[in-house]
C-alpha cells in the first residue's frame, strides 16, 4: 500500500488484512497533487449585504453587496442549475472523490454581518441554496451582527458554522497565546452554540501561511479557506480558493468570473 499521508501530513488509514482472497481496494489519501489536479468547485465569499451608502469607499464597495444585486446573483446560480453543497461535500470529494451534485457552488460568508441572516439568507431560502458561515465570535450580539440564536437557527437549518477567529487579528503574527485566544476558545464557544464540531476556518482577510497549518491540524480543523492566492503544492487543504464577489457584479458577469476562474 502506497501511503501519501505523510506526505499530507494526516492521520495514516491502517489497513487490516482481509480474509478475504479477492483483492482489497484501499481507500488511500490523496496526494496534494491528486487535489490539486481535481476540477475546483466555485467558492463565493459575501461579507456585508446591503445598499451602498455615499461614505461607502471604493474598496468598501467591494465587500458590500446590495441586496438587489445579490438576489439577481442568487437567481442567476438557479436559473443555471448550481447547487450549493457544503464544506463537508467539499472536503469528501477532494479526499475520498465522493460525488458531488451536478454544478457544485459553494457560498460562503465571513465577519458575522446580521444583513447575512436578514436579506441574504433569505434569498438563498428561496432556492433551497445553503452556505458556510465564518463567524468571528467577538461581534455575537453585538448591533448590525448576528446573536448566537441566529447562528444557531442558521446550523439547524442545514448551514455550515465555520470559525473566523475571535477577533478577526491576521494569523500571520500570531505568537505564544494568541492560538489559544483566537482559536481554541472561539471554537469551544460555536460548538457550544451549534451542538456540533467545528471543522472549517476561514482566515482573516484570506492572509494565511504554511506554519498555521499544524495549529489547524491540532485542533481539529479539517480544511480552510483563504481568497485567490495561489495554494499551497503541498497542503492545498488548509488554503483553499475562494472570490469575493463585488456588489458591482451582475448574475452575468459572476457566471463569466466563475467558469474563467474555476
Ligand atoms: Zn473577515
Amino acid at each position: 500500500m502506497v501511503s501519501f499521508a505523510g506526505e499530507m501530513n494526516l492521520p495514516v488509514k491502517t489497513v487490516e488484512p482481509s480474509a478475504d482472497p479477492s483483492p482489497t481496494l484501499v481507500n488511500a489519501i490523496p496526494s496534494a497533487s491528486d487535489i490539486l489536479s481535481k476540477k475546483q468547485v466555485p467558492i463565493l465569499c459575501y461579507h456585508q449585504i446591503r445598499d451602498w451608502k455615499p461614505t461607502d469607499s471604493k474598496t468598501s464597495r467591494t465587500y458590500i453587496v446590495p441586496p438587489a444585486a445579490f438576489a439577481a446573483q442568487m437567481r442567476m446560480l438557479a436559473d443555471s442549475g448550481y447547487h450549493t453543497i457544503t464544506p463537508d461535500q467539499l472536503y469528501g470529494y477532494l479526499i475520498s472523490g465522493k460525488r458531488l451534485p451536478a454544478k457544485p457552488i459553494m457560498l460562503s460568508f465571513d465577519d458575522t454581518d446580521l444583513d447575512q441572516y436578514t436579506v441574504a439568507y433569505p434569498e438563498m431560502k428561496k432556492y433551497g441554496f445553503t452556505g458556510v458561515f465564518f463567524i468571528m465570535t467577538v461581534s455575537l450580539g453585538r448591533p448590525h451582527y448576528m446573536s448566537r440564536d441566529q447562528v444557531r437557527t442558521l446550523s439547524d437549518e442545514g448551514n455550515t458554522i465555520g470559525s473566523h477567529t475571535w477577533d478577526h487579528h491576521n494569523v500571520k503574527k500570531y505568537e505564544g497565546n494568541d492560538w489559544v485566544i483566537q482559536l481554541d476558545k472561539p471554537t469551544r464557544l460555536l460548538e457550544q452554540i451549534t451542538g456540533k464540531s467545528i471543522r472549517y476556518f476561514a482566515y482573516p482577510f484570506g492572509l494565511w501561511n504554511t506554519a498555521a497549518f499544524p495549529e489547524l491540524k491540532k485542533r481539529g480543523f479539517v480544511a480552510a479557506f483563504q481568497l485567490n492566492e495561489k495554494p499551497d503544492p503541498t497542503d492545498p487543504l488548509y488554503c483553499i480558493r475562494r472570490i469575493i464577489v463585488p456588489g458591482t457584479w451582475n448574475g452575468n458577469t459572476l457566471h463569466q468570473w466563475m467558469l474563467r476562474d474555476f
